[in-house]
């Protein structure tokens, strides 16, 4: 395999879409040298296949706002790869959806969901609908016209969607009750992320971010550190920055940042439970501002304009959006001493930002490894509702527990350099690779 000849190959596939080509460029460059290894899956073409969806829907949604104005939006499913399972993985409304952004997250979720140890294969779909500013009405009647289109599309077995960005548990029961209505099928898992009186794992809210901090764990321990008493910056103040935060503060340590699109809060002393809390009535909102929670907790301040990664911390947590912490944030954080950053955001940090920080030799892992508790916890979700029945939080935390020391032992074990040194970007890639291109090997052709 020639990474730059396929990347060629691809631009010319996918003209200007720049998140799925860098998303493509980071696995090929991580798996390059294990793929040469294996003649045979050179021959089935598996590296040329596995970077194209299967297959991608696109439709037009049209809905009703409150002052009566037809609004159009567009609809997006991308079905990537189901050779280990059903067609998995999260709904985002955002304003900056796009094809390129979808492919790319959908390929990401594909690696990501082989790493969970589970039988799920990779998705991703949403919309360019913008959340800011809505009403729940809006938002209600803008979710039942989605699922008016997409319901035929997926199934218990064919495809589960769950939530991403502006896509939460309000969303999913939208969502949910309005494929029920159309499909006239009460199979409690075609969505995931559900309400725990109708089918949902009651630990799916704090799943990523608690899973997150799991793994952190395992990266920390193996490095002979520990989190407790260590400052910790987190950017955004959605559902992964709340578990994320909560999970960091129940193991010891301080988180002292979070931030939104308007700016940054510092909270020197820590944050309280009560402030974890707010983060959710935040998020509610549908405001997408930060700045309240500054003006509701005396003593934290707000500042316009910046981002997380300008407060010093220990540990850098984006868990808000793709590239949202770069090369030059890097170079800021490594300058204030942070020695470690764990991606919970889907490719939260932009390449220069990881290579400077691989430069370094801080603690770094990638989105895929860090931020799979939340997909696992779906997971779960679906064997639930397959068996009919409900776990306890205990039961679901336990078993995301040990998926989450899986998926650190599999970076460890494929991303071990000559040094010693873990390289979990590549063990990750690896790791999530050999599963899926051995599925589609098995399984022939087509
Ligand atoms: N959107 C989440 C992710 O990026 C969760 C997907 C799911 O639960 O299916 O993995």
């Amino acid at each position: 395999m020639n990474v730059n000849n396929l990347m060629a190959e691809l631009e010319r596939k996918h003209p200007g879409e720049n998140e799925y080509l860098q998303a493509v460029r980071e696995v090929l460059e991580s798996i390059e040298e294990v793929y040469n290894q294996h003649p045979e899956f050179e021959k089935a073409k598996i590296v040329e296949r596995i970077v194209e969806p299967d297959r991608i829907f696109t439709f037009r949604v049209t809905w009703v706002d409150d002052k009566g104005e037809v609004q159009t939006n567009l609809g997006y499913r991308v079905q990537f790869n189901s050779a280990i399972g059903p067609y998995k993985g999260g709904l985002r409304f955002h304003k900056a959806v796009n094809p390129s952004m979808l492919k790319f997250l959908g390929f990401e979720q594909t690696f990501k969901n082989a790493l969970t140890t589970l039988p799920m294969g990779g998705a991703k779909g949403g919309s360019d609908f913008d959340p800011t500013g809505k009403s729940d009405a809006e938002i209600m009647r803008f979710c039942q016209a989605f699922m008016l289109e997409l319901w035929r599309n997926i199934g218990v077995d064919t495809d589960v969607p769950a939530g991403d960005v502006g896509v939460g548990g309000r969303e999913i029961g939208f969502l949910n009750g309005m494929y029920q209505k159309l499909a006239r099928q009460y199979h409690t898992g075609v969505l995931t992320g559900k309400g725990e009186t109708w089918g949902g794992s009651i630990l799916r809210p704090e799943a990523t971010g608690f899973g997150a901090l799991y793994f952190v764990e395992h990266m920390l321990k193996l490095a002979g550190k520990s989190i407790k008493d260590k400052t910790v910056v987190v950017s955004g103040f959605g559902n992964v920055a709340w578990g994320a935060s909560k999970k960091a503060m129940e193991l010891g340590a301080k988180v002292i940042g979070i931030s939104g699109p308007d700016g940054v809060v510092f909270i020197p002393n820590g944050m309280t439970a009560e402030m974890n809390d707010y983060m959710l009535e935040l998020r509610a909102s549908n405001r997408n501002i930060v700045a309240p929670f500054a003006e509701k907790f005396p003593g934290t301040t707000f500042t316009p304009g910046k981002k997380a990664w300008s407060i010093k911390c220990d540990i850098a947590l984006p868990c808000a959006f793709q590239n949202e912490l770069n090369g030059d944030d890097a170079a800021e954080l490594l300058k204030n001493g942070t020695w470690c950053c764990a991606e919970v955001s889907n490719m939260g940090c932009t390449p220069e930002a990881i290579h400077a920080f691989q430069k370094a030799g801080i603690l770094f892992a990638p989105g895929k490894a860090v931020n799979a508790g939340g997909v696992a916890t779906s997971g779960l979700e679906m064997t639930q509702n397959c068996m009919h029945l409900s776990w306890s939080g205990k039961e679901v935390d336990e078993k995301l527990h040990f998926i989450m020391e899986s998926i650190h032992n599999a970076c460890v074990k494929f991303g071990k350099q000559a040094d010693g040194h873990i390289d979990y970007v590549k063990g990750a890639n690896i790791a999530g690779f050999m599963k899926v291109a051995q599925a589609m090997l098995e399984q022939g052709v087509f």
